[in-house]
C-alpha cells in the first residue's frame, strides 16, 4: 500500500504541553487536506496518510509541505514488518545501473535479524536482481529505506522530503503583522508563523496617493501567506489624514519617526479590539533610519502592554529576500507602486530620535483624536 510518512520533531520537547501541540498539529494536518480523499493514522511516533487517488500524490505532498510542525515526509510503500514482505518488495526493485546503499531501521528490537545484517541481505537481494547495479557506500546515487516500526508495519522508501519544521500554527496564539507593500514584512509574518503564532494583518493606506493597485497588491500578499498561515482578517486603515497633518505641522526629519508611533499606537488598539497578544514588524536593524536601535525605542515605546515580535531584526536584505522568494511572495513584493511611507517622504531623517523630540513635535498634533479617526473608518476583509 502507498502511502506517506509523516516526521515531526520539535514537539518531543514540550513535556506536558505535547498533547495540546500535537492536537493542533493533526488538526492542521487535516484542515490542509480538506477536500482530499484520504485516511489518517497515528502510529509509533509517524503520521501515516494513506487511501488517496496515486494521481493526488504530488498535490497532497505540495500541502503538507505548507504545513508548520511537520519536520519531513517520505512516499513510502507500507508493507507488514516480516524478512518475506520486505525482501519480496526489494525484490521489485529496478536501478538499472544506478549505485545504491540500503539503510534498515529498526524500532522493533525483536526483529529477526539486526539492522547492519538485514541490510546486508537487502543489497544482495538487489544485486541479484541488477546486474549492473551496484553497491556504494559513501555517496550513492539512491537510497533504498526500509523502517521497520513497532506497529508490526515496514515502510520502503527513497527520498526524505524537507518541510518547513517550526510549530503547529496556533500553538503560540494569536497576533497582529504590519503588513506594508514591501519585502520585509511578508516574510515576518511567515516567520511568526513558523513558531506557532497565527496572524491578523494590519495595512496602513494612504488612499488617494496611494493607487487601488497599491492596495491589491497588499491583498496578494496576504493571500500568498495563507497557504502557510492560514485565512488572514486584513484591517485596512487609511493614514492619509495623520501623513497630512505631520507634513503640514512637523519636522520633517521627525516625519517618519511621529508617524511610526501613530501606527504602533494604532496597531495596539487594533490588538485589544481583536484580542490579539503581539505585534509584528518586518524591521530589520540599520536596514533604514527608522529600524536602528534609538528609532526602535521610540517607536516601540509607545506600545503599553504588547511585545513586538520583529523576526527580520537580525537578517541581512539578502537573506530576508530569499526566504520571500522560497515561500512566493517576492515578485508581488517588488512590483513598484507607492507605500504610505514613501508618499511623503523626507530628505533626511533622523537617525537617533529621542524621546523628549518626538514629544514636542506629537505636542502639534491631537493624537488621541487622529488615532480614533483612523480606527473609526477602519475596513476589514477576510482572505483566504
Ligand atoms: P517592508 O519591506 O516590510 O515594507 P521596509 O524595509 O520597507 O519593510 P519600513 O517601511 O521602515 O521598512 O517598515 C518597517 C515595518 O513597518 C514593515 O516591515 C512593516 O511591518 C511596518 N509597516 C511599514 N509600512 C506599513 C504600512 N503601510 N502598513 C502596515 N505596516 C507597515
Ligand atoms: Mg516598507
Amino acid at each position: 500500500m502507498k502511502v506517506i510518512l509523516l516526521r515531526f520533531g520539535e514537539l518531543y520537547l514540550k513535556g506536558d504541553n505535547r498533547h495540546l501541540f500535537e492536537s493542533m498539529l493533526i488538526r492542521n494536518i487535516k484542515s490542509k487536506l480538506q477536500g482530499e480523499q484520504f485516511k489518517f493514522e497515528k502510529t509509533f511516533g509517524r503520521y501515516v496518510i494513506s487511501g488517496y487517488d496515486d494521481g493526488r500524490e504530488k498535490a497532497i505532498v505540495e500541502k503538507l509541505k505548507q504545513v508548520f510542525g511537520l519536520y519531513s515526509l517520505s512516499c513510502a510503500v507500507e508493507l507488514p514488518a516480516t524478512i518475506e514482505a520486505i525482501t519480496a518488495e526489494v525484490e521489485k526493485l529496478q536501478l538499472g545501473n544506478k549505485t545504491f546503499k540500503v539503510f534498515v531501521k529498526r524500532a522493533d528490537k525483536k526483529f529477526p535479524l539486526s539492522s547492519m545484517d538485514f541490510a546486508k541481505q537487502l543489497g544482495g537481494v538487489v544485486l541479484s536482481k541488477n546486474h549492473q547495479a551496484e553497491v556504494e557506500l559513501y555517496n550513492p546515487q539512491v537510497e533504498i529505506h526500509i523502517d521497520i516500526r513497532l506497529n508490526g508495519k515496514a515502510y520502503m522508501f527513497y527520498d526524505t522530503i524537507k518541510c518547513q519544521g517550526g510549530l503547529p500554527l496556533g500553538c503560540a496564539g494569536r497576533g497582529l503583522l504590519l503588513l506594508s507593500g514591501g519585502i520585509d514584512s511578508p516574510v515576518a509574518g511567515y516567520l511568526v508563523g513558523k513558531r506557532g503564532l497565527e496572524i491578523e494583518a494590519l495595512h496602513f493606506h494612504s488612499y488617494p496617493y496611494t493607487s487601488e493597485l497599491a492596495r491589491d497588491k497588499v491583498l496578494t500578499l496576504a493571500k500568498e501567506l495563507v497557504p502557510y498561515v492560514g485565512k488572514i482578517k486584513l484591517h485596512m486603515i487609511s493614514f492619509t489624514k495623520v501623513q497630512e497633518m505631520i507634513h503640514m505641522n512637523c519636522s520633517p526629519e521627525y516625519m517618519i519617526t511621529i508617524m511610526r508611533r501613530i501606527m504602533m499606537r494604532i496597531a495596539e488598539r487594533v490588538c485589544e479590539n481583536n484580542n490579539l497578544g503581539a505585534i509584528v514588524t518586518g524591521e530589520s536593524l540599520g536596514q533604514v533610519a527608522s529600524q536602528t536601535m534609538q528609532s526602535m525605542t521610540v517607536t516601540g515605546g509607545v506600545v503599553k502592554i504588547k511585545p513586538i515580535f520583529r523576526p527580520c531584526i537580525t537578517m541581512d536584505k539578502e537573506e530576508i529576500m530569499a526566504v520571500a522568494q522560497a515561500i512566493g511572495t517576492y515578485e508581488t513584493s517588488i512590483l513598484p507602486y507607492e507605500d504610505c511611507c514613501t508618499v511623503f517622504l523626507p530628505k533626511n531623517p533622523v537617525i537617533k530620535p529621542t524621546i523628549d523630540r518626538c514629544e514636542r513635535e506629537e505636542g502639534k498634533l491631537n493624537i488621541e483624536a487622529l488615532v480614533e479617526e483612523c480606527l473609526a473608518g477602519e475596513e476589514t476583509i477576510v482572505v483566504e
